[in-house]
Parts: C-alpha cells; sequence; structure tokens
C-alpha cells in the first residue's frame, strides 16, 4: 500500500488536466486524396525507412523527418474537419499539432546523441510471436491484466493492431492505418550506469537495453512480454498520453518515483496507464516456439 505525497499532489493534478484537456485521438490518417496531406505521407514513409535502418544517424534522423511528418499533418487533417468532415477530424488536427511538436523538439534534441547507442538489437524476428500475443490479450477478460482498482482500461492496444518486421525494428500499425517504429538498442552508457538491475529502458522511440546477448538469450515469452511492456511505455503513456513530450514524461516519472517507488507508479504498476498489464496479460500465454 503507497500513498501519494502532499507535494506530489498539484503535479499529478496538472498531468490529469493535460490527459483530460487532450482526448486520445491519435488515430485518424489525412484522406489520400487531400494533397495537403501529401507532403507529409512522404515524409512519413522516408522517416519510416530511415528509423528502420542500422545506420545510427541514418536512424536517428528518420526519426526527426518522421516527426516533422506527423506535424506536417495536421494542417490537412484541420482543413479535412472544416470543409470535408466536420468535427472531428478539426479536434483530431489540434491533437496531432501538439503530438508532432512534442516528437519533432524530442527527436530534435535527440538527434546529436546519435552515437550513444550505435547498435540495433533485433526485435523484427519477435513479429510472429507478438502477433500471437495480442491476439491472446484480445481474447482474455480486462480483468485478468488490469493495475489495480482505478484501472478501468478495456483493452491493452487498439483491438487488431499488429506488428510486423522490417529490418531489426518492429512495426506497430494500428486499425486507423497509423503506423509506429519500434526499435532496440544497446546502450553502452546504461550497462555503465547500472550494470546488474535494468533489464530496459523505455525511449519515444522504442528502448535500450545494457546487453544484446541477455535480451536475446531470453526465452521468446519473456522477449515478447518486455517489448509489449517498453511499446505501453512508448506509445500509451510517452506519445497519446503525454502528447509526444518526452521532456514531461521523464520529470513526471521521476518525481512520482520520489513517493512511490515501483509499487503504486502510475508508469508501471498501478492505474489506467501502467505498462505492467503486459506482464499480468501475459502470465498465461505459451508461445508457439
Ligand atoms: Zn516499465
Amino acid at each position: 500500500m503507497t500513498h501519494t505525497p502532499r507535494r506530489l499532489r498539484p503535479i499529478l493534478l496538472a498531468i490529469c488536466l493535460l490527459h483530460a484537456a487532450c482526448a486520445t485521438t491519435t488515430g485518424a490518417r489525412a484522406l489520400p486524396e487531400n494533397p495537403l496531406g501529401w507532403p507529409a505521407r512522404a515524409l512519413l514513409q522516408v522517416g519510416e525507412a530511415g528509423e528502420s535502418s542500422g545506420l545510427p544517424l541514418v536512424r536517428d534522423g528518420g526519426r526527426l523527418v518522421r516527426a516533422v511528418g506527423d506535424l506536417l499533418e495536421a494542417p490537412a487533417l484541420m482543413v479535412e474537419g472544416l470543409v470535408v468532415q466536420p468535427g472531428g477530424r478539426f479536434l483530431e488536427g489540434l491533437d496531432r499539432a501538439l503530438v508532432g511538436v512534442g516528437s519533432t523538439v524530442t527527436a530534435a534534441v535527440n538527434l546529436p546523441l546519435f552515437f550513444v547507442s550505435p547498435r540495433a538489437v533485433d526485435i523484427g524476428r519477435d513479429s510472429e510471436a507478438m502477433n500471437e500475443a495480442l491476439a491472446f490479450i484480445e481474447s482474455s477478460a480486462p480483468e485478468t491484466w488490469r493495475c489495480g482498482p482505478e484501472d478501468d482500461r478495456e483493452m491493452v492496444l487498439p483491438e487488431g493492431t499488429r506488428t510486423e518486421a522490417r529490418g531489426k525494428t518492429l512495426v506497430w500499425t494500428f486499425p486507423g492505418g497509423q503506423r509506429r517504429v519500434q526499435a532496440a538498442q544497446e546502450s553502452p552508457l546504461m550497462r555503465w550506469m547500472l550494470p546488474a538491475n535494468f533489464i530496459a529502458w523505455e525511449r519515444s522511440w522504442g528502448f535500450v537495453v545494457p546487453d544484446e546477448a541477455k535480451f536475446l538469450a531470453q526465452d521468446a515469452k519473456s522477449r515478447v512480454t518486455l517489448i509489449l511492456h517498453e511499446f505501453i511505455h512508448q506509445e500509451i503513456q510517452m506519445r497519446r498520453w503525454m502528447r509526444g513530450w518526452t521532456l514531461v514524461y521523464w520529470p513526471a516519472y521521476q518525481i512520482t518515483f520520489l513517493g512511490t517507488g515501483w509499487r503504486g507508479h502510475w508508469a508501471e504498476t498501478h492505474g489506467p496507464h501502467a505498462a505492467n498489464c503486459a506482464g499480468n496479460a501475459l502470465k498465461g500465454w505459451r508461445s508457439g516456439e
């Protein structure tokens, strides 16, 4: 049992307000016939190809290009909201602008550090096992994976979300057609700082591990559980909830950690965003391997 110290409450309240002000609407893409959306479409494709590259500078550059693509899709969605499909699309465009700016700032800050974690770790090879796991979760009752009494989620990820391998990366496709690249990289810095305890650190583009060999030596179920856990940090928390602002994510994470530690932490173990739902959901899953 844990409780939140008084001084943390205003910060958590601010995060909740940010969440409430921005409904989770990151599903739409600009219509193919809308020429305003064409530059964004091109940049998203170029960015995804770059993000999946094994060359560190190309990879980190691809992340920036993709973020700019997100940003450029915002005006296309807003115009569609005014002209073609009144209503939801306009808000979707505003939301995309917020996410696009957050992601672009993050990618621009990260780009000069491309050499820090140069080595890509192959998670693409787990795409089939991941799809089996996602189908298993969709057939499970939410009560089996929710994180505590305040977790009211009906699903871990939108139903029908699936993955495919692209190089060593995993490309996630959501039912609305949006795609997200998840990469894993070996971090010498993480190995040096935290040699024993940590198995992975989430990033806005995926995650880092201290040791590739140790990561790959796990069985498929452990790897898939870890990859899904880290993707919940990346997609559900950093992108959808924090609107791509990892500069908000990390302070919020650390400040809560001072108050609660791991047990009771919103990012890990407790409440409607907690990433531990991945481990809960896959406890009873047996991979085909
Ligand atoms: Zn975690």
